[in-house]
């Protein structure tokens, strides 16, 4: 179906995106996947050419691009046959220096911005603990002001970028007595370089291209300088993100399921069982069916979101309904697609199960199904 979204711009930007990825990350995405790292050299490149960033003010490095750019962006990631790489760029572009965006003065935008557009510097989000996830409020880490200095004690798990990127955008407790408790939250930026800062690099079951890691605060010494906005105002801005961070968890649900849809039509049309393509059968064909008509109904309210958001209108609701309903999605579409393959889907070496492993987290990160189950609960009245 054709929608009427984007506007010759974004074509543009989407013509120029696609190239760039099918020359420098498909080709290498399998090797990145073995060796667990997205090689420096790419991100410098995708800041050069305007990949990164691009939403954010030109004294940042960025055009002042409009929302739909994200769309596009996360679109065309889920061609690059690994899950794991368009995970990495999206936590840097829409997850992580959103926040530096949001609510960091000119000065910490010239510092930690400006590098992460032009792709010198990879941005992560810590707000993930290992006592609390879904609870955000719950978190435990303590950053204790004494004169110039926050004092910062705890641990992050779960954390995107967290071992080779350099700028750690931290959620942390200012005040561990706050009524209610995320009244208490704060975020800070942690340079990777800083003493008492330790990492451990998490083996997962998919993506591995992208790095994620275990973060110990032994004792972190950082200017008070580094705090992004206002103490204790963190929460709202987490949760304001949030909307964006699901959005385009959205956008690439959508965009992976499409992706397989594609290569599971193209093995059904080549692979001859008892005489004929198995895409003759009629169970095949009403699996691919189904596939397409799951795909569609989530672009057409996934498009429709992003147009909304874009606008600035708030679409938690819709948004909150979407992130759940398109990963749960893009599993089964997953699933069934690793069923069509037969025992290719099951090998390692064939993208389709790449992406079956990759996929997985997505009902789980960036707020698992139960919780926007809740939210969606939450917004109808319930
Ligand atoms: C690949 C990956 C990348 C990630 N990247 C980041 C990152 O960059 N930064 C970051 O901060 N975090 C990151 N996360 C963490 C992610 O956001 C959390 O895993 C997620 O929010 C769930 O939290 P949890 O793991 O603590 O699970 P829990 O909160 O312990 O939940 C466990 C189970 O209980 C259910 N549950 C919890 N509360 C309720 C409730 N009220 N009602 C019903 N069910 C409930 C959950 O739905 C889930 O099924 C990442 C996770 C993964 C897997």
């Amino acid at each position: 179906m054709k929608y009427d979204v984007f506007n010759e711009e974004h074509e543009q930007f989407r013509v120029q995106l696609r190239r760039f990825l099918a020359d420098r990350v498909t080709p290498h995405a399998a090797e990145w996947e073995r060796n667990r790292q997205i090689p420096r050299q790419i991100w410098q490149e995708m800041g050069q050419l305007g990949f990164l960033g691009f939403c954010y003010d030109p004294a940042y490095g960025g055009v002042g691009a409009d929302d739909l750019f994200r769309v596009v962006m996360s679109e065309e990631m889920a061609r690059c046959s690994a899950g794991g790489f368009g995970v990495a760029v999206c936590a840097h572009n829409d997850m992580s220096t959103t926040y530096i965006d949001l609510l960091g003065t000119h000065e910490q935008k010239l510092r930690w911005l400006k590098p992460c557009t032009a792709g010198e510097k990879v941005c992560a989000i810590a707000v993930s603990e290992p006592g609390a996830g879904s609870d955000v409020a719950g978190i435990a880490t303590r950053a204790e002001r004494k004169g110039d200095h926050y004092v910062i004690e705890g641990q992050k798990t779960f954390i995107t970028n967290g071992y080779y990127g350099d700028i750690l955008v931290t959620a942390v407790k200012t005040d561990t007595k706050a009524v209610p408790p995320h009244k208490g939250i704060s975020l800070i930026v942690v340079e990777k370089g800083m003493k008492g800062v330790t990492a451990r690099k998490l083996e997962k079951i998919g993506g591995h291209a992208s790095d994620t890691a275990e973060i110990f605060f032994d004792q972190v010494e950082v200017p008070v300088e580094h705090l992004l906005g206002a103490e204790g105002q963190a929460f709202y801005a987490i949760m304001k993100n949030f909307q964006l961070e699901r959005l385009v968890a959205t956008i690439l649900a959508v965009s992976f399921a499409q992706h397989i849809l594609e290569l599971t039509m193209d093995h059904a049309k080549q692979r001859v069982a008892f005489g004929k393509p198995i895409a003759k059968f009629q169970a095949v064909r009403h699996k691919l069916a189904e596939m397409a008509t799951a795909i569609e109904l989530n672009r057409a309210l996934s498009y429709q979101c992003a147009v909304q958001y874009a606008k600035g209108e708030d679409v938690t609701k819709e948004i909150s309904m979407l992130k759940y309903a398109s990963a749960e999605m893009v599993n089964r579409v997953a699933y069934d697609a690793t069923q069509l393959f037969g025992g290719y889907g099951y090998m390692a070496e064939y993208e389709v199960a790449r992406l079956y492993a990759d996929l997985r987290a997505v009902t789980i990160a960036g707020g698992t199904t139960e919780i926007m189950k809740d939210i969606v609960g939450r917004l109808m009245g319930l």
